[in-house]
């Protein structure tokens, strides 16, 4: 299998939200990039979008003029899916279906190279499933990016059921190598952030619906209240409804009423262990 050092040219399939965002983090930190998406428009729009964020980095002086210019020269975008075998990774963030991944990781396992690590960046979709349509099985591993790729500083490393723990590593230091920050999790629906933060977005939505509040005041509350910098509507919004949708739609279908208080919530509350206050929450406070 191949290290860290060994990885010059990285392949992404799909060049939509994500996978333009992941072209751009890469090539940013000095990998030759192959955007592959299924046809020219597509491809144009990811290379719009690739301009416009680096524009805004030249803007903000985080970038010059020509470093942009180099970014942008090294990726090169493809309709041909078997440019992917000159890949020494491969990020997959084509649309969230499983029919549509498994196909690619099919394809991809007879053109990529033996030992090259296949990353999918589904948000929700079973990592072990995709994984299945490959004969690497211990070489795929998620790798969930989160949007917009550029700005957010972390990445979910998810681990399927017969990911080996070399791809594992492999994945984690790619993912820092583009300067991002990791976590790992196994391979549960929604894995760790889309776990928690669909129920939170689905709430926030249906406290619009119940007329708790004016939208406005939803994320409002949110952001005094909580800290965060975006309420769930807007967060909603920023994601996409479709795709909070879908999510939505894969937790209750896997997980079933997530609402109910957590048991171990009522239990803690019953043992007096109240969070900072008490000393004692799901942490330990001095
Ligand atoms: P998107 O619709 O913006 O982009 C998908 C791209 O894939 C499109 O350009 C489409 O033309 C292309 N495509 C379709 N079939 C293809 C194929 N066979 N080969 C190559 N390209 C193909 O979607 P997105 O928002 O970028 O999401 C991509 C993946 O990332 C999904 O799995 C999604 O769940 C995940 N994700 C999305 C977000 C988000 O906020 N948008 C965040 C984290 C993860």
């Amino acid at each position: 299998m191949r290290e860290l050092d060994d990885i010059h040219t990285v392949g992404v399939v799909g060049a939509g939200t994500m996978g333009s965002g992941i072209a751009q983090v890469a090539a940013t930190n000095g990998y030759e990039v192959l955007l592959r998406d299924v046809d020219q428009a597509a491809l144009a729009s990811g290379s719009d979008a690739i301009r416009e964020s680096l524009d805004q980095f030249v803007d903000s002086n985080r970038l010059t003029d020509s470093e942009a210019a180099s970014i942008r020269d090294r990726i090169t975008g493809t309709t041909d899916l078997e440019a992917m075998a000159e890949a020494d990774i491969v990020v997959e963030a084509a649309p969230e279906e499983m029919g549509i991944k498994q196909d690619i990781f099919e394809r991809l396992d007879g053109i990529v190279p033996p030992g090259v690590v296949l990353a999918t960046n589904t948000s929700t979709l079973s990592v072990t499933s995709i994984a299945a349509a490959t004969d690497r099985e211990p070489l795929v591993v998620g790798l969930h990016f989160m949007n917009p790729v550029p700005l957010m500083p972390g990445v979910e490393v998810v681990v399927g059921e017969h990911t080996a723990t070399r791809t594992v590593a492999l994945a984690t230091d790619f993912a820092e190598s583009v300067e991002k920050e990791t976590w790992r999790t196994d391979d549960k629906p929604g894995f760790v952030v889309n776990r928690v933060l669909i129920p939170w977005i689905c709430e926030g939505i249906r406290a619009l619906d119940e007329g708790v509040s004016r939208k406005e005041d939803i994320d409002r509350g949110l952001k005094l209240g909580t800290n965060v910098p975006m309420g769930p509507l807007e967060l909603a919004d920023h994601i996409g409804l479709d795709i909070c949708l879908n999510a939505a739609e894969t937790l209750h279908e896997e997980l079933g009423d997530r609402y109910k208080p957590p048991y171990l919530l009522r239990r803690k509350v019953e043992a007096g262990d109240l969070g900072k206050k008490s000393g004692q929450g799901f942490y330990e406070y001095d």
